[in-house]
Parts: C-alpha cells; sequence; structure tokens
C-alpha cells in the first residue's frame, strides 16, 4: 500500500492497535519503546527497524528517525528537543515536501505542558475552565490563587500526566497544604472546577499540514460525539452515540473539537475532551495529539478506525484519502469497558474471560503481564441494535468489573 516506514514513539497498546490497523494495509511500522511491549510483540513485519529504548531519550529517537521515513506518536511525553533537531536536520520525507514529523513537535511541546495547552486555547479563543500558573510551592501563594477560582478546584501537573496521575481535587482550604505534598516537585497550575453534567470526547482527524492555511472545515473531520465516564479520574465506560445529549449537542462538540484540533500544525488523529455543562455550554478539557482511549470503540463501530486514521493522515501518499462518512457509526449503538487491574495479578482476567460468553462482546488485551490496581490491561467493545441492547449485555461485566476494583 505504501513503501514508507512508519515510526511510532511509543509503544503500548495505542501503538499496539496501529500495529494492526497498519498490518492490514501491510504498512511497515517501527516502534521505539522497551522490548516485548505491547506493541512489539504483536509486529514482527518490520521487527528489524524497531528500536529497545525510551521515547523520551534524544539518540534512541535519532536511532528510530534513521529506520523510518515519517515519526508519529502514541504518546505525548516524547523528547520534543531532539524532534526539532531532527526537523531542521531533514525536514521533508524523501523527495517529497511533506513533513517527517507528524503532527508537528510544535503541537505536541504545546500539548503536552498541560497549562501551555490552555493558553494556546485561550489565544485562538477557544473556551477552558479558568487556570492559572502555580509558582509557588508556598501554600500561602496556592490559596491566593484558590481566592481567585474557588473551591472546589482541580491542582494537576503540568507534565507528565495521565490517567488522572498528577490530578488533585482540593475541596477546601484545609486540603491546600496535602494537595501540595501530593504533587510535590512537579510543575503545577491550578484549574477551576467544571460543574460538568457529562464528559464528552470526540476524536477528530486532521487531514492538511498547515495550521493556518485552512479553515477548520477543510482540514479536519470529526468521528461522533462519545459519552465517556471517568471513576477517579480513569476512564471507565465510552458510549456511542452519547446518552441523552440532542443533535445540537453532538454536533457543537464536534465542531469546537474540529475548530480546536486545526490551530495545531500538522497532521494525524486527536483525541479532544470534552465537559458539558449545566447549560450545556460546552470547554475543552485537553487534548491528546494521538489517539486516545476514548476512541477505541470506533475499531468495531466505525468505518474507518482512529489508528488506521492515524496511519493515513501521517502518510503523504495517503493524507488526503479520507472519503466522505468515513469516520460515520457502522452499527447503531457501542460501549467500551476499560479492564483495570485489580488486586491480583492476574484479576482483570475474569472480566475478560467472563466477556467471551456476551454475543457481540470483543475482547482486547494489551500483553502487559501482570495487572496492578487501575493500570489499564485490556478494553471489551460491544456493538448492538440499539443502545439498550448494549447496556444490558454490558450490565454484568460493569458489576464484575466493579467488584474486581472494589
Ligand atoms: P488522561 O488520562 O485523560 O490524559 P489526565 O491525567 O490528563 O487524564 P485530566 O483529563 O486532566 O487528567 O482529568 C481526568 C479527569 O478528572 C477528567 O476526565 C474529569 O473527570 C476530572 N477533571 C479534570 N479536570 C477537572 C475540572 N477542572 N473540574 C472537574 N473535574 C475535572
Ligand atoms: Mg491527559
Ligand atoms: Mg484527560
Amino acid at each position: 500500500m505504501d513503501s514508507q516506514v512508519v515510526g511510532v514513539l511509543g509503544g503500548g497498546q495505542l501503538g499496539r492497535m496501529l500495529v494492526e490497523a497498519a498490518h492490514r494495509l501491510n504498512i511497515q511500522v517501527a516502534i521505539l519503546d522497551g522490548d516485548n511491549t505491547p506493541a512489539k510483540q504483536i509486529n514482527l513485519v518490520a521487527s528489524d527497524k524497531h528500536v529497545t529504548g525510551s521515547f523520551a531519550n534524544a539518540s534512541d529517537v535519532k536511532a528510530l528517525a534513521s529506520n523510518c521515513d515519517v515519526l508519529t506518536y502514541e504518546i505525548e511525553h516524547v523528547d520534543t528537543k531532539v524532534l526539532e533537531e531532527l526537523d531542521q536536520e531533514k525536514p521533508h520525507v524523501q523527495g517529497t515536501k511533506w513533513s517527517r514529523i507528524q503532527p508537528s513537535w510544535r503541537t505536541v511541546r504545546t500539548i503536552q505542558d498541560k497549562f501551555a495547552q490552555k493558553q494556546h486555547f485561550a489565544k485562538f479563543g477557544i473556551a477552558t475552565a479558568k487556570s492559572i500558573a502555580v509558582g509557588t510551592s508556598h501554600p500561602q501563594g496556592l490559596k491566593e490563587i484558590a481566592d481567585q477560582i474557588g473551591y472546589p478546584f482541580m491542582l494537576k501537573s503540568r507534565t507528565e500526566a495521565y490517567d488522572g496521575r498528577g490530578n488533585y481535587p482540593v475541596k477546601s482550604v484545609s486540603e491546600v497544604e496535602p494537595a501540595l505534598a501530593a504533587l510535590d516537585n512537579r510543575p503545577l497550575y491550578a484549574e477551576q472546577w467544571a460543574n460538568f453534567r457529562m464528559e464528552l470526547a470526540v476524536m477528530v482527524i486532521k487531514k492538511s499540514q498547515d495550521a493556518s492555511a485552512d479553515s477548520w472545515e477543510s482540514a479536519t473531520i470529526a468521528y461522533p460525539a462519545a459519552e465517556t465516564i471517568h471513576e477517579d479520574s480513569i476512564c471507565k465506560l465510552v458510549y456511542v452515540p452519547a446518552r441523552g445529549i440532542s443533535s445540537q449537542i453532538a454536533q457543537a462538540a464536534q465542531n469546537l473539537a474540529r475548530r480546536a484540533v486545526s490551530t495545531f500544525a500538522g497532521t494525524g488523529v486527536f483525541g479532544v475532551e470534552l465537559f458539558l455543562l449545566e447549560d450545556d455550554s460546552l470547554v475543552i478539557n485537553e487534548i491528546a495529539p494521538r489517539p486516545h482511549n476514548s476512541g477505541h470503540y470506533t475499531i468495531e463501530a466505525c468505518h474507518m478506525s482512529q489508528y488506521e486514521a492515524q496511519i493515513r493522515a501521517v502518510l503523504p501518499n495517503l493524507a488526503s484519502r479520507f472519503p466522505e462518512g468515513c469516520t460515520d457509526l457502522a452499527v447503531p449503538a457501542v460501549v467500551m469497558l476499560n479492564i483495570l487491574g485489580g488486586p491480583e495479578p492476574t484479576s482483570h482476567l475474569l472480566i475478560a474471560d467472563a466477556a467471551l460468553d456476551v454475543a457481540g462482546a470483543k475482547v482486547h488485551l494489551y500483553g502487559k503481564g501482570d495487572g496492578r490496581p487501575g493500570r489499564k490491561m485490556g478494553h471489551i467493545t460491544l456493538v448492538g441494535s440499539s443502545m439498550s441492547e448494549c447496556e444490558t449485555k454490558m450490565h454484568s461485566l460493569i458489576q464484575l468489573a466493579d467488584a474486581v476494583r472494589a
């Protein structure tokens, strides 16, 4: 399909699903991560091009670049300085004017600092929860910030955040000190509490390289608005179509997500997390410059998965090949349940095992070895002819997941 080799920084579960999509198109993918990480376990096609090491290490990133035509990501916590250097040395894919790093390292640099991301959105007039940088580890300094945004608020690490690790809800002034102690030594910002009535997520394909050249309508394509349910700041369930919202709100979420993504340079797939507030207005929570947990459902439920979309979007010969309707649902309804680790190393397998007896349930296990509490070990996608059918079939699996976590 394409002779170019796609290098991926990171080899976790998102990388594994990227590899699955690339295999079907016979496109070579090379992974930079530790040995035997989830993506490498199933990718023997380009195994001689894999690099053992870290996406946060400059020489390892250079080694991957020398094995590949295009570089992309499955995680945003990468070394962007070395990507900037590589971009200066050799900006384009051989014989083309196509940027070799997709999306741009500038995009990832902004997004990987969650406060810089908020400032970026402010610049473009895109609504987010009010945020203030915390330049001090002194409780008095944070109390003064709290006076501006009120209690409760969310104290957040600016960097290296995932699955809520880096968030501390501060409910009252007495929690200021424990919050600072819990996030000791991390760069911080404070975020006003969002009284949302629902969390939504929209996967967006950005197909035009240049953020400024196109309107958001021509540069982006949205997947449906998904309803996401988080527990302890970790995504637990995804429902598509989102339940109990009007088509106008779903459309507004898609449009806001597309506008937000169109402000970033480069091509690829982006995961946009939104809060739907009590007054039906929408604000952006955060954006990921890569496929996203809330988009796993696209594998079974959409004409083109977010993973295939990422592979297509970063390659010069395929990046414009997104036929009308490719992001549409191909089924009436779908629910995705994350399989998180429990108290025992194999607790999570109980959920996967039970799902084998549910017609329509697709089990994904990531090959991460031993489970730990809260670790994402796999997921189950259940498609059905109606949302109520999906809900009924998923019910016992959700109960089992709750029992495993308790
Ligand atoms: P991810 O794994 O999505 O990258 P993260 O560690 O970056 O997670 P956030 O997305 O910032 O964390 O927050 C995780 C969850 O915490 C949100 O999905 C939401 O449920 C809750 N949350 C975050 N910020 C706020 C806020 N300002 N007000 C209320 N709840 C919030
Ligand atoms: Mg995040
Ligand atoms: Mg998040």
